[in-house]
Protein backbone atom coordinates (compact mmCIF):
# COMPACT_ATOMS: atom_id res chain seq x y z
CA UNK A 1 0.00 0.00 0.00
CA UNK A 2 1.18 3.06 -0.58
CA UNK A 3 1.26 6.40 1.53
CA UNK A 4 -1.75 8.98 1.29
CA UNK A 5 -1.37 12.95 2.61
CA UNK A 6 -4.58 13.14 4.52
CA UNK A 7 -4.96 16.75 4.78
CA UNK A 8 -7.44 17.81 7.63
CA UNK A 9 -9.52 21.18 7.19
CA UNK A 10 -12.79 22.22 8.16
CA UNK A 11 -13.42 18.71 8.80
CA UNK A 12 -11.91 18.14 12.33
CA UNK A 13 -13.90 14.64 13.35
CA UNK A 14 -12.89 11.18 12.59
CA UNK A 15 -16.85 10.17 12.27
CA UNK A 16 -18.56 10.81 9.26
CA UNK A 17 -15.94 11.60 7.51
CA UNK A 18 -15.83 10.44 4.27
CA UNK A 19 -12.45 11.81 2.79
CA UNK A 20 -10.90 10.48 5.79
CA UNK A 21 -12.34 6.98 5.44
CA UNK A 22 -11.23 7.03 2.02
CA UNK A 23 -8.05 7.57 2.95
CA UNK A 24 -7.47 4.41 4.78
CA UNK A 25 -8.84 2.63 2.27
CA UNK A 26 -6.23 3.51 -0.20
CA UNK A 27 -3.34 3.43 1.56
CA UNK A 28 -0.87 4.03 4.71
CA UNK A 29 -2.01 7.79 6.07
CA UNK A 30 -0.04 10.67 6.78
CA UNK A 31 -2.76 12.75 8.88
CA UNK A 32 -1.84 16.59 8.53
CA UNK A 33 -2.86 19.74 9.87
CA UNK A 34 -1.53 23.21 8.86
CA UNK A 35 -2.35 26.22 10.79
CA UNK A 36 -2.44 29.11 8.17
CA UNK A 37 -0.69 31.60 9.56
CA UNK A 38 -2.10 34.40 6.86
CA UNK A 39 -5.01 33.65 8.89
CA UNK A 40 -3.18 34.85 12.41
CA UNK A 41 -1.87 38.50 10.77
CA UNK A 42 -3.54 41.81 10.72
CA UNK A 43 -7.02 42.66 8.95
CA UNK A 44 -6.41 46.01 8.15
CA UNK A 45 -9.04 47.17 10.74
CA UNK A 46 -6.92 47.37 13.71
CA UNK A 47 -7.19 43.94 15.01
CA UNK A 48 -5.60 40.27 13.55
CA UNK A 49 -8.60 38.34 11.28
CA UNK A 50 -7.99 35.68 13.88
CA UNK A 51 -8.91 36.31 17.52
CA UNK A 52 -8.16 34.80 20.59
CA UNK A 53 -11.79 32.92 21.09
CA UNK A 54 -11.21 30.85 17.97
CA UNK A 55 -7.59 30.19 17.88
CA UNK A 56 -8.31 28.53 21.62
CA UNK A 57 -11.15 26.38 19.82
CA UNK A 58 -9.18 25.38 16.76
CA UNK A 59 -6.42 24.54 19.18
CA UNK A 60 -8.41 22.33 21.71
CA UNK A 61 -9.95 20.72 18.73
CA UNK A 62 -6.91 19.86 17.24
CA UNK A 63 -5.65 17.76 20.21
CA UNK A 64 -8.71 16.62 20.41
CA UNK A 65 -8.57 15.00 16.80
CA UNK A 66 -4.83 14.16 17.43
CA UNK A 67 -5.83 11.85 20.47
CA UNK A 68 -8.48 10.38 18.68
CA UNK A 69 -5.97 9.51 15.68
CA UNK A 70 -3.64 8.31 18.15
CA UNK A 71 -6.69 5.77 19.50
CA UNK A 72 -6.73 4.61 15.59
CA UNK A 73 -3.45 4.12 15.69
CA UNK A 74 -2.14 6.88 13.72
CA UNK A 75 -1.21 10.76 14.88
CA UNK A 76 -1.87 14.59 13.58
CA UNK A 77 1.19 15.97 12.47
CA UNK A 78 0.12 19.49 13.12
CA UNK A 79 2.42 22.44 11.51
CA UNK A 80 2.02 26.50 11.36
CA UNK A 81 2.94 28.23 8.19
CA UNK A 82 1.52 28.59 4.36
CA UNK A 83 -0.37 25.27 3.84
CA UNK A 84 0.74 24.66 0.21
CA UNK A 85 4.20 24.94 0.60
CA UNK A 86 4.15 22.80 4.16
CA UNK A 87 1.86 20.23 3.14
CA UNK A 88 4.12 19.94 -0.56
CA UNK A 89 7.03 19.38 1.72
CA UNK A 90 5.66 16.10 3.50
CA UNK A 91 4.23 15.14 0.29
CA UNK A 92 7.30 14.66 -1.03
CA UNK A 93 9.42 13.79 1.78
CA UNK A 94 7.04 10.81 2.17
CA UNK A 95 6.55 9.83 -1.55
CA UNK A 96 2.89 10.15 -1.13
CA UNK A 97 0.96 8.76 -4.56
CA UNK A 98 -2.38 11.28 -3.32
CA UNK A 99 -3.38 14.02 -1.06
CA UNK A 100 -6.94 13.80 -0.22
CA UNK A 101 -9.36 16.33 1.72
CA UNK A 102 -12.60 17.99 1.84
CA UNK A 103 -13.77 20.37 -0.44
CA UNK A 104 -14.04 24.23 0.07
CA UNK A 105 -15.96 26.33 -1.48
CA UNK A 106 -14.67 30.23 -0.73
CA UNK A 107 -12.22 32.15 -2.29
CA UNK A 108 -9.07 31.53 -0.12
CA UNK A 109 -9.60 28.03 0.33
CA UNK A 110 -10.09 27.51 -3.23
CA UNK A 111 -6.96 29.21 -3.90
CA UNK A 112 -4.82 26.98 -1.63
CA UNK A 113 -6.53 23.75 -2.97
CA UNK A 114 -5.26 25.54 -6.59
CA UNK A 115 -1.58 26.26 -5.34
CA UNK A 116 -1.04 22.95 -3.87
CA UNK A 117 -2.22 21.22 -6.77
CA UNK A 118 -0.09 23.20 -8.68
CA UNK A 119 2.77 21.91 -6.93
CA UNK A 120 1.85 18.58 -6.76
CA UNK A 121 1.19 18.27 -10.62
CA UNK A 122 5.44 18.98 -10.85
CA UNK A 123 5.85 15.52 -8.83
CA UNK A 124 2.85 13.86 -10.62
CA UNK A 125 1.39 13.45 -7.44
CA UNK A 126 -2.85 13.55 -7.36
CA UNK A 127 -5.42 15.36 -5.26
CA UNK A 128 -8.49 14.12 -4.36
CA UNK A 129 -11.31 16.05 -3.02
CA UNK A 130 -14.75 14.84 -1.27
CA UNK A 131 -17.72 16.96 0.08
CA UNK A 132 -17.78 16.63 3.66
CA UNK A 133 -19.43 19.82 4.59
CA UNK A 134 -23.63 20.08 4.32
CA UNK A 135 -26.43 18.35 4.82
CA UNK A 136 -27.39 17.95 1.79
CA UNK A 137 -24.69 16.41 -0.61
CA UNK A 138 -24.57 18.84 -3.50
CA UNK A 139 -24.79 15.78 -5.75
CA UNK A 140 -28.32 15.47 -4.42
CA UNK A 141 -29.09 19.30 -4.89
CA UNK A 142 -32.39 19.01 -7.47
CA UNK A 143 -30.63 21.96 -9.45
CA UNK A 144 -27.11 22.67 -10.95
CA UNK A 145 -25.35 25.02 -8.54
CA UNK A 146 -25.73 27.73 -10.99
CA UNK A 147 -29.66 27.46 -10.74
CA UNK A 148 -29.38 27.33 -6.69
CA UNK A 149 -32.58 29.64 -5.97
CA UNK A 150 -31.22 33.09 -4.30
CA UNK A 151 -34.10 33.39 -1.77
CA UNK A 152 -33.80 30.48 1.15
CA UNK A 153 -37.75 29.49 1.15
CA UNK A 154 -37.90 28.76 -2.54
CA UNK A 155 -34.04 26.96 -2.19
CA UNK A 156 -35.51 25.29 0.87
CA UNK A 157 -39.18 23.67 -0.35
CA UNK A 158 -37.46 22.66 -3.59
CA UNK A 159 -34.96 20.96 -1.51
CA UNK A 160 -37.29 19.32 0.90
CA UNK A 161 -39.80 18.21 -2.32
CA UNK A 162 -36.03 16.00 -3.69
CA UNK A 163 -34.89 15.09 -0.07
CA UNK A 164 -32.17 12.86 0.66
CA UNK A 165 -29.67 13.13 3.51
CA UNK A 166 -26.92 10.32 2.89
CA UNK A 167 -26.33 7.71 5.49
CA UNK A 168 -23.26 8.94 8.42
CA UNK A 169 -20.54 7.23 7.59
CA UNK A 170 -18.44 5.36 10.67
CA UNK A 171 -15.22 5.94 12.13
CA UNK A 172 -12.68 3.82 10.55
CA UNK A 173 -11.48 0.78 12.88
CA UNK A 174 -8.08 1.38 12.12
CA UNK A 175 -5.52 4.14 10.65
CA UNK A 176 -2.63 2.50 9.30
CA UNK A 177 0.35 5.27 8.96
CA UNK A 178 4.13 4.81 7.89
CA UNK A 179 6.56 4.66 9.77
CA UNK A 180 8.51 8.34 11.11
CA UNK A 181 5.52 10.71 11.19
CA UNK A 182 7.17 13.93 12.59
CA UNK A 183 6.23 13.91 16.24
CA UNK A 184 4.64 17.89 16.73
CA UNK A 185 2.78 19.36 19.29
CA UNK A 186 -1.00 21.31 19.09
CA UNK A 187 0.65 24.68 19.88
CA UNK A 188 -0.08 26.49 22.58
CA UNK A 189 -1.43 30.33 22.20
CA UNK A 190 1.06 32.08 23.19
CA UNK A 191 3.06 30.40 19.93
CA UNK A 192 0.55 31.68 17.92
CA UNK A 193 1.34 35.20 19.20
CA UNK A 194 -1.52 35.46 21.82
CA UNK A 195 -1.55 36.36 25.49
CA UNK A 196 -2.51 34.35 28.08
CA UNK A 197 -6.08 33.92 28.49
CA UNK A 198 -8.71 32.99 30.95
CA UNK A 199 -12.71 32.70 29.91
CA UNK A 200 -14.45 34.93 31.79
CA UNK A 201 -16.58 33.82 34.77
CA UNK A 202 -19.73 35.60 33.03
CA UNK A 203 -19.17 33.56 29.77
CA UNK A 204 -22.11 30.87 29.82
CA UNK A 205 -21.23 28.68 27.64
CA UNK A 206 -17.34 27.96 28.32
CA UNK A 207 -16.97 26.50 24.42
CA UNK A 208 -14.13 23.72 24.55
CA UNK A 209 -13.12 22.47 21.55
CA UNK A 210 -13.25 19.02 19.81
CA UNK A 211 -15.04 16.10 18.25
CA UNK A 212 -15.57 14.47 21.88
CA UNK A 213 -16.94 18.26 23.29
CA UNK A 214 -19.50 18.23 20.53
CA UNK A 215 -21.12 14.95 20.44
CA UNK A 216 -21.65 15.38 24.11
CA UNK A 217 -22.93 18.69 23.75
CA UNK A 218 -25.45 17.18 20.89
CA UNK A 219 -25.91 14.08 23.31
CA UNK A 220 -26.90 16.84 26.68
CA UNK A 221 -28.96 19.27 23.77
CA UNK A 222 -30.91 16.32 22.55
CA UNK A 223 -31.25 13.84 24.86
CA UNK A 224 -29.76 14.45 28.96
CA UNK A 225 -31.65 17.72 28.94
CA UNK A 226 -34.35 17.20 26.37
CA UNK A 227 -34.07 20.83 24.68
CA UNK A 228 -34.68 19.90 21.48
CA UNK A 229 -38.29 19.51 22.24
CA UNK A 230 -39.11 23.56 22.95
CA UNK A 231 -35.82 24.77 20.60
CA UNK A 232 -38.61 26.39 18.27
CA UNK A 233 -39.79 28.47 21.77
CA UNK A 234 -36.45 29.23 22.85
CA UNK A 235 -34.30 29.98 20.08
CA UNK A 236 -34.68 33.59 19.88
CA UNK A 237 -33.56 34.41 23.31
CA UNK A 238 -30.41 35.73 24.30
CA UNK A 239 -29.44 34.99 27.84
CA UNK A 240 -27.89 31.50 28.62
CA UNK A 241 -26.47 28.49 27.57
CA UNK A 242 -29.38 26.14 26.88
CA UNK A 243 -31.86 27.87 24.33
CA UNK A 244 -30.37 26.77 21.28
CA UNK A 245 -27.61 23.88 20.46
CA UNK A 246 -24.28 25.92 21.00
CA UNK A 247 -23.19 23.48 18.25
CA UNK A 248 -21.87 26.16 15.93
CA UNK A 249 -18.56 26.51 16.89
CA UNK A 250 -18.21 22.39 16.23
CA UNK A 251 -19.57 22.70 12.72
CA UNK A 252 -18.10 25.42 11.56
CA UNK A 253 -14.83 23.91 12.23
CA UNK A 254 -15.86 20.30 11.42
CA UNK A 255 -15.31 18.73 14.97
CA UNK A 256 -18.96 17.27 14.03
CA UNK A 257 -21.02 16.68 10.38
CA UNK A 258 -24.53 17.81 10.04
CA UNK A 259 -25.40 14.38 9.30
CA UNK A 260 -24.63 13.44 12.64
CA UNK A 261 -27.05 16.12 14.14
CA UNK A 262 -28.97 15.03 11.60
CA UNK A 263 -29.51 11.54 12.41
CA UNK A 264 -29.91 12.38 16.42
CA UNK A 265 -32.83 14.83 15.69
CA UNK A 266 -34.05 12.13 13.59
CA UNK A 267 -33.68 9.15 16.62
CA UNK A 268 -35.04 11.71 18.60
CA UNK A 269 -38.37 12.60 16.52
CA UNK A 270 -38.51 8.35 16.67
CA UNK A 271 -38.16 7.51 20.21
CA UNK A 272 -38.85 10.94 22.03
CA UNK A 273 -41.20 13.23 20.23
CA UNK A 274 -41.57 14.70 16.56
CA UNK A 275 -43.39 18.31 16.42
CA UNK A 276 -42.16 21.56 15.08
CA UNK A 277 -39.24 22.40 17.43
CA UNK A 278 -37.79 19.09 15.81
CA UNK A 279 -37.99 20.14 12.47
CA UNK A 280 -36.55 23.59 13.31
CA UNK A 281 -33.41 22.58 14.38
CA UNK A 282 -32.98 20.91 10.33
CA UNK A 283 -34.85 23.90 9.14
CA UNK A 284 -31.42 25.92 10.35
CA UNK A 285 -29.32 23.57 9.15
CA UNK A 286 -30.80 24.48 5.98
CA UNK A 287 -29.99 27.66 6.07
CA UNK A 288 -26.09 27.01 6.72
CA UNK A 289 -26.31 24.87 3.66
CA UNK A 290 -27.92 27.48 1.97
CA UNK A 291 -25.45 30.32 2.70
CA UNK A 292 -22.90 27.61 1.56
CA UNK A 293 -24.27 26.88 -1.43
CA UNK A 294 -24.44 30.67 -2.64
CA UNK A 295 -21.10 31.37 -1.60
CA UNK A 296 -20.32 28.07 -4.05
CA UNK A 297 -22.91 29.95 -6.57
CA UNK A 298 -22.07 33.49 -6.19
CA UNK A 299 -18.08 33.29 -5.47
CA UNK A 300 -15.98 36.18 -4.96
CA UNK A 301 -19.09 38.52 -4.82
CA UNK A 302 -20.10 37.56 -1.19
CA UNK A 303 -17.09 39.58 -0.09
CA UNK A 304 -16.98 42.43 -2.42
CA UNK A 305 -18.06 45.66 -0.94
CA UNK A 306 -21.36 45.72 -3.62
CA UNK A 307 -22.51 42.26 -2.40
CA UNK A 308 -24.28 39.30 -4.43
CA UNK A 309 -26.59 41.49 -5.32
CA UNK A 310 -23.62 44.11 -7.21
CA UNK A 311 -25.30 46.70 -5.62
CA UNK A 312 -22.85 49.83 -7.02
CA UNK A 313 -25.03 52.43 -5.74
CA UNK A 314 -25.57 52.57 -2.03
CA UNK A 315 -22.60 54.18 0.07
CA UNK A 316 -21.30 53.14 3.40
CA UNK A 317 -19.54 55.56 5.57
CA UNK A 318 -16.26 55.12 6.84
CA UNK A 319 -16.38 56.41 10.16
CA UNK A 320 -13.76 54.81 12.30
CA UNK A 321 -14.85 56.61 15.56
CA UNK A 322 -18.48 55.06 14.99
CA UNK A 323 -17.03 51.27 14.10
CA UNK A 324 -14.55 51.22 17.65
CA UNK A 325 -18.21 52.31 19.36
CA UNK A 326 -19.81 49.89 18.25
CA UNK A 327 -16.96 47.06 18.83
CA UNK A 328 -16.56 48.11 22.20
CA UNK A 329 -20.04 48.65 23.18
CA UNK A 330 -20.56 51.84 23.41
CA UNK A 331 -23.26 53.14 20.67
CA UNK A 332 -25.68 54.67 23.48
CA UNK A 333 -28.50 52.17 22.67
CA UNK A 334 -28.32 49.23 25.63
CA UNK A 335 -29.43 46.27 23.96
CA UNK A 336 -27.00 47.14 21.54
CA UNK A 337 -24.06 47.62 23.66
CA UNK A 338 -25.54 44.52 25.51
CA UNK A 339 -24.73 42.25 22.86
CA UNK A 340 -21.21 43.85 21.72
CA UNK A 341 -19.94 43.35 25.09
CA UNK A 342 -20.96 39.59 24.89
CA UNK A 343 -19.10 39.48 21.75
CA UNK A 344 -15.81 41.13 23.16
CA UNK A 345 -15.94 39.31 26.57
CA UNK A 346 -16.77 35.47 25.13
CA UNK A 347 -16.71 35.25 21.23
CA UNK A 348 -20.01 34.22 21.32
CA UNK A 349 -23.19 35.89 20.81
CA UNK A 350 -27.23 34.49 19.89
CA UNK A 351 -28.53 34.49 16.07
CA UNK A 352 -31.00 37.57 17.47
CA UNK A 353 -28.20 39.42 18.91
CA UNK A 354 -26.19 38.69 15.66
CA UNK A 355 -29.08 40.37 13.40
CA UNK A 356 -29.41 43.04 15.58
CA UNK A 357 -26.24 44.69 15.94
CA UNK A 358 -25.49 44.12 12.26
CA UNK A 359 -28.77 45.78 11.52
CA UNK A 360 -27.56 48.23 14.13
CA UNK A 361 -24.21 48.51 12.07
CA UNK A 362 -25.74 48.62 8.90
CA UNK A 363 -28.79 50.61 8.99
CA UNK A 364 -28.20 52.55 11.36
CA UNK A 365 -24.46 53.37 11.87
CA UNK A 366 -24.45 52.99 7.87
CA UNK A 367 -21.41 51.90 8.29
CA UNK A 368 -18.96 50.29 5.71
CA UNK A 369 -20.83 46.34 6.47
CA UNK A 370 -17.63 44.19 5.34
CA UNK A 371 -15.83 45.84 8.41
CA UNK A 372 -18.54 44.50 10.65
CA UNK A 373 -18.19 40.85 9.02
CA UNK A 374 -14.41 41.52 9.32
CA UNK A 375 -14.67 41.88 13.01
CA UNK A 376 -17.11 39.26 13.34
CA UNK A 377 -14.61 36.75 11.50
CA UNK A 378 -11.86 37.63 14.37
CA UNK A 379 -14.20 37.44 16.71
CA UNK A 380 -16.57 35.03 16.87
CA UNK A 381 -15.71 31.43 18.13
CA UNK A 382 -18.06 30.25 15.76
CA UNK A 383 -16.87 31.64 12.39
CA UNK A 384 -17.58 30.47 9.40
CA UNK A 385 -16.72 32.01 6.24
CA UNK A 386 -20.14 31.19 4.53
CA UNK A 387 -22.48 32.17 7.19
CA UNK A 388 -20.68 34.83 7.90
CA UNK A 389 -20.31 36.71 5.09
CA UNK A 390 -24.09 35.21 3.68
CA UNK A 391 -25.72 36.64 7.04
CA UNK A 392 -23.28 39.97 6.78
CA UNK A 393 -24.39 40.29 2.89
CA UNK A 394 -28.20 39.43 3.44
CA UNK A 395 -28.27 42.04 6.88
CA UNK A 396 -26.91 44.44 4.69
CA UNK A 397 -29.50 44.58 2.17
CA UNK A 398 -27.02 43.78 -0.65
CA UNK A 399 -27.30 39.90 -0.50
CA UNK A 400 -30.19 37.36 -0.99
CA UNK A 401 -32.67 39.23 1.30
CA UNK A 402 -36.07 39.29 -0.85
CA UNK A 403 -37.26 42.15 1.61
CA UNK A 404 -35.07 45.06 0.45
CA UNK A 405 -35.74 47.13 3.89
CA UNK A 406 -35.66 45.16 6.22
CA UNK A 407 -34.66 46.89 9.69
CA UNK A 408 -34.20 45.35 13.26
CA UNK A 409 -35.29 48.33 15.14
CA UNK A 410 -33.60 47.95 18.48
CA UNK A 411 -36.50 49.13 20.27
CA UNK A 412 -39.14 47.09 19.25
CA UNK A 413 -36.53 44.18 19.86
CA UNK A 414 -36.04 44.77 23.34
CA UNK A 415 -39.03 45.17 23.64
CA UNK A 416 -39.69 41.47 22.13
CA UNK A 417 -36.74 39.80 23.17
CA UNK A 418 -35.18 41.25 26.51
CA UNK A 419 -38.48 43.23 28.07
CA UNK A 420 -37.23 42.79 31.30
CA UNK A 421 -33.56 44.33 30.19
CA UNK A 422 -32.25 41.22 31.99
CA UNK A 423 -29.95 40.54 29.56
CA UNK A 424 -29.31 44.16 29.05
CA UNK A 425 -28.09 44.25 32.99
CA UNK A 426 -26.18 40.98 32.36
CA UNK A 427 -23.88 42.10 30.33
CA UNK A 428 -23.96 46.09 31.56
CA UNK A 429 -24.50 45.92 35.24
CA UNK A 430 -23.70 49.65 35.68
CA UNK A 431 -26.95 50.02 34.33
CA UNK A 432 -28.82 47.19 36.99
CA UNK A 433 -30.37 50.53 38.88
CA UNK A 434 -32.28 51.83 35.77
CA UNK A 435 -36.18 50.87 35.02
CA UNK A 436 -36.16 48.30 32.40
CA UNK A 437 -38.51 50.02 30.49
CA UNK A 438 -36.44 53.18 30.51
CA UNK A 439 -33.48 50.77 29.03
CA UNK A 440 -35.05 49.05 26.66
CA UNK A 441 -37.04 52.43 24.80
CA UNK A 442 -33.90 54.22 23.84
CA UNK A 443 -33.63 54.88 20.12
CA UNK A 444 -30.74 54.92 18.07
CA UNK A 445 -30.65 58.72 17.61
CA UNK A 446 -27.87 60.80 15.86
CA UNK A 447 -27.03 62.58 19.19
CA UNK A 448 -25.99 59.24 20.63
CA UNK A 449 -23.55 57.93 17.56
CA UNK A 450 -22.07 60.87 17.68
CA UNK A 451 -21.57 62.09 21.15
CA UNK A 452 -20.79 57.99 21.87
CA UNK A 453 -21.64 57.51 25.20
CA UNK A 454 -24.09 60.15 26.26
CA UNK A 455 -27.66 58.43 27.02
CA UNK A 456 -30.61 60.58 26.81
CA UNK A 457 -30.63 62.27 30.39
CA UNK A 458 -34.17 61.19 30.95
CA UNK A 459 -33.64 57.41 31.11
CA UNK A 460 -30.39 57.38 32.60
CA UNK A 461 -29.18 59.52 35.13
CA UNK A 462 -26.17 61.21 34.96
CA UNK A 463 -24.18 59.35 37.74
CA UNK A 464 -25.23 56.29 36.24
CA UNK A 465 -24.10 56.92 32.47
CA UNK A 466 -20.67 55.55 31.65
C1 LIG B 1 -24.52 38.69 10.91
C2 LIG B 1 -24.50 37.21 11.22
C3 LIG B 1 -23.30 36.51 11.19
C4 LIG B 1 -23.27 35.14 11.45
N1 LIG B 1 -22.06 34.47 11.42
C5 LIG B 1 -22.03 33.13 11.63
C6 LIG B 1 -20.80 32.42 11.58
O1 LIG B 1 -19.74 32.97 11.30
N2 LIG B 1 -20.83 31.07 11.84
C7 LIG B 1 -22.00 30.42 12.12
O2 LIG B 1 -21.96 29.21 12.36
N3 LIG B 1 -23.17 31.06 12.14
C8 LIG B 1 -23.23 32.40 11.91
N4 LIG B 1 -24.43 33.05 11.97
C9 LIG B 1 -25.66 32.26 12.10
C10 LIG B 1 -26.22 32.03 13.51
O3 LIG B 1 -26.33 33.23 14.19
C11 LIG B 1 -25.39 31.05 14.32
O4 LIG B 1 -25.16 29.89 13.56
C12 LIG B 1 -26.10 30.63 15.60
O5 LIG B 1 -26.41 31.75 16.37
C13 LIG B 1 -25.23 29.68 16.37
O6 LIG B 1 -25.78 29.29 17.60
P1 LIG B 1 -26.38 27.83 17.80
O7 LIG B 1 -25.43 26.80 17.34
O8 LIG B 1 -26.86 27.72 19.18
O9 LIG B 1 -27.60 27.89 16.77
P2 LIG B 1 -28.94 27.01 16.70
O10 LIG B 1 -30.08 27.97 16.78
O11 LIG B 1 -28.94 25.90 17.64
O12 LIG B 1 -28.91 26.47 15.20
C14 LIG B 1 -28.34 25.20 14.85
C15 LIG B 1 -27.34 25.37 13.75
O13 LIG B 1 -27.95 25.87 12.56
C16 LIG B 1 -27.06 26.73 11.86
N5 LIG B 1 -27.64 28.07 11.75
C17 LIG B 1 -28.59 28.62 12.54
N6 LIG B 1 -28.92 29.84 12.08
C18 LIG B 1 -28.16 30.07 10.99
C19 LIG B 1 -28.03 31.15 10.08
N7 LIG B 1 -28.76 32.28 10.18
N8 LIG B 1 -27.13 31.05 9.08
C20 LIG B 1 -26.38 29.95 8.94
N9 LIG B 1 -26.46 28.89 9.77
C21 LIG B 1 -27.34 28.95 10.78
C22 LIG B 1 -25.77 26.78 12.69
O14 LIG B 1 -24.87 25.83 12.17
C23 LIG B 1 -26.24 26.39 14.08
O15 LIG B 1 -25.24 25.81 14.87
C24 LIG B 1 -24.48 34.45 11.72
C25 LIG B 1 -25.68 35.17 11.76
C26 LIG B 1 -25.70 36.52 11.52
C27 LIG B 1 -27.00 37.25 11.57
Amino acid sequence: MGNILFWFRNDLRVRDNQALLQATSEGKVVPVYVIDQRLFGPSGLGFNRTGVFRAKFLLESLAELKNNLKQLGSDLVVKFGIPEQELFKIAVDFEVEKVIASKEVTQEETNVESALYQKLKTQNIEIDFFWSNTLIHVRDLPFQIHFVPDVFTDFRKKVENAWRVREELPVPEKIESPAGLEKTEVPTLHDLGFNDFTPDQKDLNQFIGGENQALCRLNEFIWEKDLLKTYKETRNQMLGKDYSSKLSPYLSLGCISPRTVYFQVKKYEAERVQNESTYWLIFELLWKDYFYFIALKFGIRMFKRCGIKHDLIKTWKRNKEHFKMWMEGRTGVPIIDAVMVELKTTGYISNRGRQLVASFFTKDLNLEWWWGAMYFESQLIDYEVCSNWGNWNYIAGIGTDPRHDRYFNPIGQAKKYDPEAEFIKYWLPQLSEIAASDLINIAPLENIVTSGIDYPSKAIPKNKRW
